[in-house]
């Protein structure tokens, strides 16, 4: 308790999480040390999953202490969790500064998924979202965003798979850190750049510049509206860059990285859930000729100034076979009931969307669903 009101003086020593092998390497060259050292241990940073430099056991102890003092790993501190009868873990992350992001623990019987954050807060401002509630506090370095990860992997004995970026923030707003982090957990944590998805409310020049960046992740658009008076209704951003400006850059990125988009369409009841809308939003996606498919993901329910509720199960076939009509492959995940939060919920039904697998078909026989 008292920990936590205490300001912690500042630790000048720099962080490991975040910098490449070679440049682990480069510091512990210069430190008079062989360059294979430096590769141990990033391996035990990225790969093996040390918590201290105690943990590196194939490291000399005065090589060890050496390193506590002048490094600090700067894995996040766990300031909470909650574990979902169905495996799912949420996690509450406290940064150096004391401020504070969530993370999700997403197993699956194919595939362990993580859910990461990108941002303290989020300044995007959409009207149906949690996070956009509490503001805008700032971007979470690359190690930090890493650092989720691997703090998750280190208490898991399943490899994670796959990694979406669809916590708190806005990716793309945080663009160098974001494209340096999934650089990182691909070539140096090992998993594919194609199960890393990155979710984006639509920031016109990031999606550019991420088709630009040689980083061939999944991109997910939140579209959740097929005409834009209505999509500026629900993300402000929408005014910035409009519904075609989006659709031109999500074309360049297909073109660019030869990777499908997914598009998430929000349903909120008697907002954005009718017929017409689908059929609008069918004609746009098949005037751009973006492949891809639509996930369907119903509100979840946030205490908000607009007022909104879930769609009903039958405006939600209504909507999903007005589209399919079109030859579009639509997902749809209904609620699984979780214990964790509303929150959590909500991040695991669209973790699962982006993903493109039926929740309810991996949870079926899952040992630790029953
Ligand atoms: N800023 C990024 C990623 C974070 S939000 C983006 O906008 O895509 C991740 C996803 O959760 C987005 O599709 C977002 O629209 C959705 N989301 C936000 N609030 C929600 C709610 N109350 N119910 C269901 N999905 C929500």
């Amino acid at each position: 308790m008292a920990d936590s009101s205490v300001m912690k003086e500042k630790d000048n020593r720099e962080v490991l999480v975040g910098k490449t092998t070679a440049e682990i390497t480069q510091l512990l060259v210069s430190g008079g040390h062989p360059a294979y050292r430096g590769q141990q241990v990033a391996g035990w940073v990225y790969r093996k999953g040390a918590a201290s430099f105690q943990d590196m056991t194939d490291i000399p102890a005065s090589l060890r202490t050496e390193l506590g003092e002048k490094y600090l790993l700067g894995l996040p501190e766990l300031r909470h969790k909650d574990v979902s009868s169905d495996g799912t873990i949420k996690y509450l992350f406290a940064m150096p500064d004391g401020l504070t992001v969530e993370s999700v623990f997403l197993p699956y019987q194919q595939r362990v998924s993580v859910c990461l954050s990108t941002q303290v807060g989020c300044p995007a401002g959409c009207t149906f979202c949690a996070t956009a509630q509490g503001g805008f506090a700032r971007n979470l370095t690359a190690g930090e965003i890493v650092g989720q990860l691997l703090f998750m992997q280190r208490e898991s004995e399943r490899r994670i798979s796959h990694a979406v970026y669809m916590g708190m923030g806005e990716p793309l707003f945080n663009f160098e850190n974001v494209v340096t982090s999934l650089r990182l957990i691909g070539s140096e944590v090992g998993i594919s750049l194609r199960n890393l998805t990155v979710s984006t409310v639509g920031v016109v020049p990031g999606i550019e510049a991420l088709a630009d960046a040689d980083v061939p992740v999944t991109l997910a658009l939140s579209l959740h509206a097929p005409e834009d008076t209505l999509r500026q209704q629900l993300i402000p951003t929408g005014r910035k860059w409009n519904i075609n400006e989006i659709m031109k850059a999500c074309r360049y990125y297909t073109h660019k990285t030869r990777r499908n988009l997914t598009f998430e369409y929000l349903l909120i009841g008697g907002i954005n859930d009718g017929v017409d809308q689908a059929a609008k939003l069918a004609t746009l996606l098949n005037t751009w000729r973006l492949p891809g498919n639509v996930n369907l993901i119903p509100f979840n329910y946030v205490d908000t100034p607009g007022g909104y509720k879930r769609p009903t199960p039958e405006a939600i076939r209504l909507f999903r076979e007005e589209l399919e009509k079109s030859g579009r492959i639509v997902t749809q995940r209904m609620t699984r009931g979780t214990a964790i939060s509303a929150a959590c919920g909500q991040l695991r039904r669209n973790v699962a969307a982006v993903q493109q697998f039926d929740l309810r078909l991996e949870a079926v026989g899952s040992p630790s669903s029953l």
